[in-house]
């Protein structure tokens, strides 16, 4: 229950920051940034002007919201730094014209820097000012801002918590030892998934997150897949992500897959959030989420997903698979995935 609250707060908080830096930076462009509420029980953000556009996320009752431009009907808004579109129809308008206010706001470009460059500490005061800040958020309102959850008040912006603090994550770098798991060109899908592992949990570190590894770097110890799951189990974690590159005998077989099974509810939720993530920020063929019992899902208390990363065996995905801007992209897209299914 809290933590539906947070999304709602996340989503509105978003919408509205970014809207107010983003106004402030095409005030001089032909842009109105008009200030509306929703009025409607619910309202869908698309990612363009149509019926027919995915949606993006949603809106709720008397949620504000700033406008740049208009397509027949639809209105283009900001969320999560993107430019999305909701129906004019269920909007109200509040006030018109934001080009005053931005002249105010003189430097919202250089607080947005601010609030990145200063959150460090839980309670740390990232912005303060003697002036009023113009932002539209009801008084000492918190919301998300850049993965921490952050207080504004009238003259200062507070941090008061990291997104991901609350939650353990337990990362399982399949296969080592003897086991070498898929093998292409002296490529071993064991050295890669350590490789992933760490990366992946040095991020959800930043974000706050507790991490715990079944396998270690330093461990060339063979792990048995029954060792893992106790190990899971013990931990009592939030979520369990078992790293894997996937090997086959068509060298075209390509792209990302994502397991589940189906003897825990979240665990579909956990694969569906995580594998949208990964095929939105990786330039990969997206080979879908499966329910498949494999040992370490079938047999685990938390829920649990494996992620089949690409595959060593096809030479397109070879290639990629072996970067660390891969990797890199890979463990932003499990982090934002987490995020996603924490907040539902
Ligand atoms: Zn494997």
């Amino acid at each position: 229950m809290m933590r539906k609250n947070m999304k709602n707060i996340m989503i509105t908080g978003i919408v509205l920051l970014i809207c107010t830096f983003a106004s402030s930076l095409t005030a001089s462009a032909d842009s109105n940034g008009s200030l509306f509420e929703v009025d409607a029980s619910l309202l869908n953000m698309r990612s363009g002007p149509t019926h027919e556009a995915p949606i993006v996320g949603q809106l709720e009752d008397g949620d504000q919201l700033r406008t740049f431009e208009e397509q027949n009907g639809w209105v283009k808004t900001f969320f999560a730094g993107e430019p999305v579109w909701v129906n004019s129809e269920y909007l109200k308008l509040i006030k018109e014209d934001h080009n005053k206010e931005d002249e105010n706001i003189e430097d919202s470009n250089s607080i947005s820097k601010t609030v990145e460059e200063q959150v460090e500490k839980e309670n740390d005061v990232i912005f303060s000012s003697s002036e009023p800040i113009f932002i539209d958020l009801p008084k000492d309102y918190e919301f998300f801002l850049e993965s921490r959850e952050v207080k504004i008040s009238e003259h200062a912006v507070t941090v008061t918590k990291e997104i991901l603090e609350d939650y353990h994550i337990v990362l399982d770098a399949g296969h080592g030892g003897h086991d070498s798991g898929g093998t292409n060109n002296g490529l071993k899908e064991k050295d890669l998934t350590i490789k992933t592992a760490s990366v992946i949990g040095e991020m959800l570190e930043e974000k706050g997150a507790k991490v715990s590894y079944t396998r270690e770097e330093s461990d060339k110890e063979f792990i048995s897949l029954q060792e893992r799951v106790k190990m899971s189990n013990k931990l009592d974690a939030d979520a369990f992500i078992s790293l894997h590159y996937d090997w086959f005998d068509d060298p075209n077989a390509n792209g990302i897959g994502t397991y589940f099974y189906h003897n825990n509810n979240k665990s579909l939720d956990l694969a569906k959030s995580v594998h949208s993530s990964l095929i939105h920020h990786v330039d990969m063929k997206d080979r879908g989420v499966r329910n498949v019992p494999y040992y370490v899902l079938r047999n685990n208390q938390e829920p649990a997903i494996l992620l089949e990363l690409g595959f060593i065996s096809n030479p397109n995905n070879f290639e990629v698979i072996q970067k660390d801007e891969y990797r890199e992209k890979v463990a932003e897209a499990i982090t934002n995935g987490l995020i996603e299914y924490f907040s539902k």
